[in-house]
This record gives structure tokens, C-alpha cells and sequence, in this order.
């Protein structure tokens, strides 16, 4: 009973001075009274009595709020919530329970988005590991092959070499776009801007990649708005942007023609690369910009590409703030569309 009164008075320890000047001054008014018919002592004795009292419920009253939310608080430490609606507080300091709630939420919330970075870590790390292991087999087999006498076969040593070359030129194309990847994330790829004549950027394109087109035995168009215009961006980061696009639309376009149009708006140019492939269903639309990310994994691995290409090329054309816009029919082609400044 004793220890429970010094335990409730202790709790109210931070109004101290506040309490003890209230007591001296109640005792003063009594010790001043001027009607001396009632002793002063006993008044003050009464007061005090009364005084403590008061002091005992108004400590409890705090102690058990104290003690309350130093439960919850532990409980937060220990996991013992799952939603913030288990966390309720009887003793009422006013909007205290709310904002506990509130704080366990975006702790709660914290947590989650770590532990799915910490998912999103691995998985990318499986897939490099994955992806970089492909070519590097093939490489020594070849090798191999070639060391256990398939060098002196005339028949087969040019073209084991070969592969082994392609597979070699395949890893440093993945290593390129890891390393891309990673300076996006650290904030590191420097980008240059500057207004650009679009139709030699897309001239410049075109000489590589059109004989590919052709060889394939498919169309190719280039339709451009206007001869002077003129684009505002990062030329280099565009072209991979753009090359990307169009390697992909030749992977997936088995007949028929590609398409790279540029059109004029008010404000901006519109790039697009069109083309009359195999399309994308509905339901890979979103995620073909993930990392390592493709629609058909076995047909990717026929046609090359790790599915790192788009998720570069969002970065890039996100840092121009814009953003590409995709849209699809399966078995009547794909495109893709960004705008650029003028
Ligand atoms: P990388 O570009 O890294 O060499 P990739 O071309 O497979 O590999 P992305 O460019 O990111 O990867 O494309 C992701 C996936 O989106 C592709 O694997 C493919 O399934 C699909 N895709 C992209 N462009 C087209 C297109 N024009 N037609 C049909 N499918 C496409
Ligand atoms: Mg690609």
C-alpha cells in the first residue's frame, strides 16, 4: 500500500515544483486565515491529508497510462501486432492512440519495403549469376571441344570459333548493361543534353541496322515530320534507347515491315518504333520493363537478350522526363512511343 503510493507520487515526480508551490500556497491562505475559530493546525493537517490523496489518484491515474504505453511500446518491439487496429489504448491521452497507430503503420510499412529490396537483391543476383553463367559455359565448350581435336576439323573449327566469338561479344554486351543498370541506381549515369538534328540521329541508326531489316526480308520505313527538327535530350543515351527498340523489333518480327516515325506536337517530338511482330500479350505489358524480364524465356534464348534492354531504356527516357508508352496486339505487332522536348 506504502510502496503503491510512492510508486503512484513518483509517477507525477515532473510536476514537482508545480504541486509543491500549490501546497505551500494553500498552507499560507490557511496559516493567514484571519477567523482563528477553526485551528490552523488542524486545517492544515486536513488540507495536507486531502492534499496526498488527491496526489495518489492523480498519480495513479498517470502511472497506469505510462505503464500502458510502455506495454504497447514493447509490444511493437516484440512483433506482436500485425495490424495497427490490435493497438488500443484505454487510458485517454487525447490522440496519443492514433499516433501510435500512425507510427506503427510506417514502421510496419518500412520493413516491408526493406524486406522487398532485400527480395528484389537476391533475385537480381540469381539472375546475373544465371545469365552470366550461359555464355560462359558455351565459351569452354567450344574450347574444350576445339582442344579435343575439333581444332584439326576443318568442317568445325571455324564456325566452333565463331560461336565461341559471338558468346564472348554476348557477355560483354551483358556486362555493359549490368554496369548501365548499376550507375542508374547509384544516381551515376551523367546525362548531356542538348538539341539535336533528329533526322541524322536517326540516319546514323538506320546505316547499321537497315541491311539487318533487309536481310530478314522485311519493310523498312522512316517517316519524318519535318527536315530541321530539332529534339532536346542526351543523344548517346537516346541512341541506345532507340537501338534497343529497333534490335527488339527485328527479333520479334518474323514478316512484314518496321516502322520508325517521328511525329510533331506543339511542345514536343514523338518517337515511335512500330512494327508488325508477334506482339505482347495484355498481361506482360507492365512487367516487360522489369530487370530480366522477357515474355517468352525459350524464345528469348533463340533470339539472344537478357531482358535488360527495356528496363535501361525507361531509366533513360524517365530521365528526360518523359516516359515510354507501349501498346500491343498478339500476332499484329508492337509499339512503343516516347515524347522528347523541342
Ligand atoms: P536485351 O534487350 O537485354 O538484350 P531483351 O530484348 O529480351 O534483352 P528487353 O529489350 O528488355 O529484353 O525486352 C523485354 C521483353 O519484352 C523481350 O524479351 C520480349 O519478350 C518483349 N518484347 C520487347 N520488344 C518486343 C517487340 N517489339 N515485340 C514483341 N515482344 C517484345
Ligand atoms: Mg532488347
Amino acid at each position: 500500500m506504502e510502496n503503491d503510493i510512492r510508486q503512484n507520487l513518483y509517477y507525477l515526480r515532473q510536476f514537482l515544483w508545480e504541486s509543491l508551490l500549490f501546497y505551500i500556497f494553500i498552507l499560507s491562505l490557511i496559516l493567514l486565515l484571519p477567523d482563528k475559530n477553526i485551528s490552523a493546525g488542524f486545517l492544515s493537517f486536513l488540507f495536507t491529508v486531502i492534499y496526498i490523496i488527491f496526489l495518489n489518484f492523480l498519480g495513479k491515474h498517470f502511472r497506469k497510462g505510462t505503464e500502458e504505453i510502455k506495454k504497447i511500446i514493447e509490444g511493437i518491439r516484440n512483433n506482436k501486432f500485425e495490424t495497427s487496429g490490435e493497438i488500443v489504448l484505454h487510458n485517454h491521452f487525447p490522440g496519443l492512440q492514433e499516433e501510435i497507430r500512425l507510427m506503427f503503420e510506417k514502421v510496419k510499412s518500412d520493413i516491408d519495403y526493406l524486406k522487398k529490396l532485400e527480395k528484389m537483391r537476391s533475385e537480381f543476383l540469381a539472375n546475373v549469376s544465371h545469365e552470366l553463367r550461359t555464355p560462359i559455359f558455351s565459351i569452354q565448350g567450344y574450347i574444350e571441344t576445339l582442344l579435343n581435336g575439333a581444332l584439326e576439323d576443318e568442317k568445325v573449327n571455324r564456325n566452333f570459333l565463331e560461336k565461341a566469338n559471338q558468346n564472348t561479344i554476348n557477355l560483354n554486351n551483358l556486362l555493359n548493361d549490368l554496369i548501365d543498370i548499376s550507375m542508374i541506381e547509384t544516381g551515376e549515369m551523367r546525362m548531356s543534353f542538348r538539341y539535336f538534328h533528329v533526322k541524322e540521329f536517326i540516319q546514323e541508326i538506320i546505316e547499321e541496322y537497315q541491311p539487318v531489316i533487309e536481310e530478314k526480308g522485311l519493310e523498312f520505313i522512316f517517316t519524318l515530320s519535318r527536315n530541321g527538327l530539332q529534339l532536346y535530350g542526351d543523344k548517346s543515351r537516346l541512341r541506345q534507347v532507340l537501338v534497343n527498340l529497333i534490335i527488339n523489333a527485328i527479333k520479334y518480327t518474323e514478316k512484314g515491315k518496321i516502322e520508325i516515325v517521328i511525329e510533331e506536337e506543339a511542345k514536343h517530338g514523338k518517337i515511335i518504333v512500330r512494327d508488325t511482330g508477334i506482339g505482347i500479350p495484355e498481361g506482360d505489358l507492365d512487367r516487360i520493363f522489369e530487370r530480366f524480364y522477357r515474355v517468352d524465356k525459350a524464345r528469348a534464348r533463340n533470339v539472344g537478350g537478357t531482358g535488360l534492354g527495356l528496363a535501361i531504356a525507361k531509366h533513360i527516357v524517365e530521365a528526360h522526363n518523359s516516359r515510354i508508352d507501349v501498346k500491343s496486339i498478339v500476332g499484329e505487332g508492337t509499339e512503343f512511343s516516347f515524347l522528347l522536348k523541342k
